[in-house]
């Protein structure tokens, strides 16, 4: 017998948790409040939630939409990425997202930004999700969840090569 069967036996039945980051962005319909629904939602799948501030900026994309609100979350998941995709996509069903025009305005965007340190890649799934350092309404949130910009897969995300100006911080809703 190895001497560290046991322990290896019990971390291997212990269910693995993966840390993830969710980036949310809502412009339809409140878009406080579907923020909010949406991270209750999240909240019943990640351990530990925490979020972000949410912050206020003007539209990607097509001029003629109401402002973004955009925030990111972090947690701990059972769920493999699939199925975190999978929550994601019902949460924004539930929550009448329509497709309509690429970043067009929509009620409620769930982007899985990080599950721990993977890299995947498959017809439906890249992940990191590709834009991240490219958009400041979405490092801008991960750097209040992790202030030094050391995300799980290593990469930095540096606050100084950052325009946060156009980035209006609010407040979450009081529970
Ligand atoms: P962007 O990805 O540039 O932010 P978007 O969020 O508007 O654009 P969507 O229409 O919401 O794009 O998503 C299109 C597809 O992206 C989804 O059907 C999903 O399969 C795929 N996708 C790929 N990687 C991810 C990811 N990391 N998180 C969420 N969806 C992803
Ligand atoms: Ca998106
Ligand atoms: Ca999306």
């Amino acid at each position: 017998m190895h001497p560290n069967e046991n322990r290896v036996g019990a971390v291997a039945r212990m269910s693995v948790k993966t840390e993830v980051f969710i980036g949310l962005g809502s412009n339809l319909g409140d878009p406080i409040g579907q923020i909010q629904t949406a991270i209750d939602s999240l909240s019943e799948a990640l351990e530990g939630l925490t979020r972000a501030h949410l912050y206020r900026s003007k539209p990607l994309g097509p001029q003629d939409q109401p402002d973004f609100i955009n925030t990111a979350v972090q947690g701990f998941t059972h769920l493999s990425p699939e199925s975190l995709l999978s929550l994601c996509q019902q949460i924004e069903a539930e929550q009448g997202r329509i497709r309509t025009q690429h970043w067009g305005p929509r009620t409620v965007d769930l982007d899985i930004l990080y599950y721990g340190a993977h890299n995947i890649r498959t017809d439906v799934l890249v992940i990191p999700h590709p834009e991240i350092m490219h958009r400041s309404f979405v490092t801008r949130p991960l750097l209040d969840l992790m202030p030094q910009g050391l995300m799980p897969t290593g990469d930095h995300i540096d606050a100084n090569r950052y325009d946060f100006s156009e980035l209006i911080r609010i407040d979450h809703h009081k529970d």
